[in-house]
């Protein structure tokens, strides 16, 4: 067998930046120990996110050079109605300027005060845009999505029991819509099965109640439906996109994720309605129906990209990367979640630094030190990010200190994953010698994660 490789060569090249550990030392105290307050050129291996940070293909930037800049009826824009419509199914599609805006635009219509609108654990901006409203988002998601000792090929699954007691609870009224985010961001880029998205469906028939996805990562999900379930490994991606869209009402999409363009989003509706609804709100916050927020040459690139993206080359690099990374983690002995998700590796912080106290922010300590160790720029999912109790002002401490590894599409390539597991690997070697951590000089009262200053203990 020959090993794996890339299924892309290299045209145009980006400079990296490499620093001293003195310099970063110097750069993350400037930075209040604040990764989010790093210059990119302090960064080496920006693992921050993969939201906006891929790599667009020669086929996606020539789409940028034909994109159709007119204010209405944009030849751009119908290229990417056509093309989401052939994918999904969907007949009405809304451009926006990002995921989030494709929420603002169509919670405006369909949640209202008092509302709840259950789901598998909703995406932040989901649940912010739900509880900015005064409704209320409940997590459905399975048990075992929360249990890192068990193995679930669907981490991401919606309990149906949980739906019905909340059903029972609530009744038709009170939930405006059901959001199954595939793939599950908050928990890990875990997936949802197809016979779960039919079980949603059927639920939501029984009760009329519309279902929409939070399709960000909607490829992907794909993917791990095709690759671990046995009925659907004979399907193409596409067969099994359009099988997926066809069991929702509608989606939002943050096409900077799976659409693999540095900004955009949309929403793709069924219902004619629900289109005409929203259209006076996309106007009011977005723009015109046929723009939304986006240029028309941006709309050229996100259709080439959402072409690119439901194909199983591109998906079998992308996740294969992502797990190539986790598999080097693991045999080195570093605690990681499994199964590993689309879009991350997550690392254990508790267990890879079991000295530190939490009140030190373990996961927040890990990240810093793998900056100080390697320049790699990860992401604390832990104490800083879960924020404080409302109404105690307490600090709230998840059941997991985390550190995500989020890949960009197409950006990195094999050399560099062993670069961040080697840097992990060296750390971990020497992790009891580890044993404090950081305490807060600064905070937001709310999202203080972005802005946080810190000081070492
Ligand atoms: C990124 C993301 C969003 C929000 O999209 P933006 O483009 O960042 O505004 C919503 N839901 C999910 C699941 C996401 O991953």
């Amino acid at each position: 067998m020959l090993p794996y490789t890339e299924p892309y060569k290299i045209k145009m090249i980006e400079p990296m930046y490499p620093s001293t550990r003195a310099q970063r030392e110097k750069w993350i105290k400037e930075a209040n120990y604040n990764l989010f307050n790093l210059k990119s050129s302090q960064v080496y291996i920006d693992l921050l996110t993969d939201s906006g940070t891929g790599a667009m293909s020669q086929e996606q930037w020539s789409a940028l050079m034909s994109g159709d800049e007119s204010y209405a009826g944009s030849r751009s824009f119908d290229s990417l109605h056509e093309t989401i419509t052939s994918l999904t199914g969907f007949p009405y599609v809304l451009p926006t300027h990002q995921g989030r805006a494709a929420e603002n635009v169509l919670f405006s219509v369909m949640v209202k005060e008092g509302n709840v609108v259950p789901g598998n654990a909703h995406f932040d901006t989901t649940k912010g845009h739900i509880e900015f409203r005064k409704a209320s988002a409940f997590d459905c998601t399975i048990d075992e999505a929360n249990d890192t000792s068990v193995y679930h090929p669907f981490k991401g699954n919606v309990d149906i029991g949980k739906l019905e007691n909340i059903y029972q609870v609530y009744g038709k009224e009170r939930i405006p819509m059901i959001i199954v985010t595939i793939t599950c961001n908050s928990t890990g880029g875990q997936p949802v099965s197809m016979e779960n998205l039919k079980a949603v469906r059927e639920f939501a028939d029984r009760y009329e109640i519309p279902v929409i996805f939070d399709a960000a990562r909607f490829a992907e999900n794909a993917y791990f439906i095709k690759t671990r379930e046995k009925e659907y490994q004979n399907h193409t991606i596409r067969d099994i996109v359009k099988e997926m869209f066809s069991l929702s009402d509608g989606m939002t999409m943050s096409s900077k994720k799976d659409g693999i363009v540095n900004m955009g989003g949309f929403i793709a509706l069924n219902s004619k309605e629900l289109y005409q609804e929203a259209t006076t709100f996309n106007i009011m916050f977005e723009g015109y129906i046929t723009y939304g927020g986006m240029s028309g040459r941006d709309m050229a690139a996100l259709a080439q990209g959402l072409k690119e993206a439901t194909t199983f080359e591109y998906l079998e690099s992308r996740i294969k990367q992502v797990h190539y990374l986790g598999n080097l983690l693991q045999e080195a002995g570093i605690p990681v979640q499994e199964p590993f998700g689309g879009h991350a590796i997550f690392v254990d912080a508790t267990r890879f630094l079991p000295r530190v106290p939490r009140e030190e922010y373990i996961a927040q300590t890990l990240a810093l030190e793998l900056y100080l160790e390697s320049g790699v720029r990860a992401v604390e999912i832990g104490t800083l990010l879960a924020d404080r109790d409302p109404e105690t002002r307490e600090n709230r401490y998840p059941r997991l200190e985390m550190v995500r590894l989020t890949i960009p599409r197409r950006v990195y390539t094999r050399n560099h994953m062993d670069y961040v597991a080697a840097a992990l690997q060296n750390i971990f070697e020497r992790r009891e010698k580890i044993t404090r951590g950081y305490k807060i000089r600064y905070e937001a009262p709310i999202m203080r994660h972005f802005t946080v200053e810190l000081e070492k203990i």
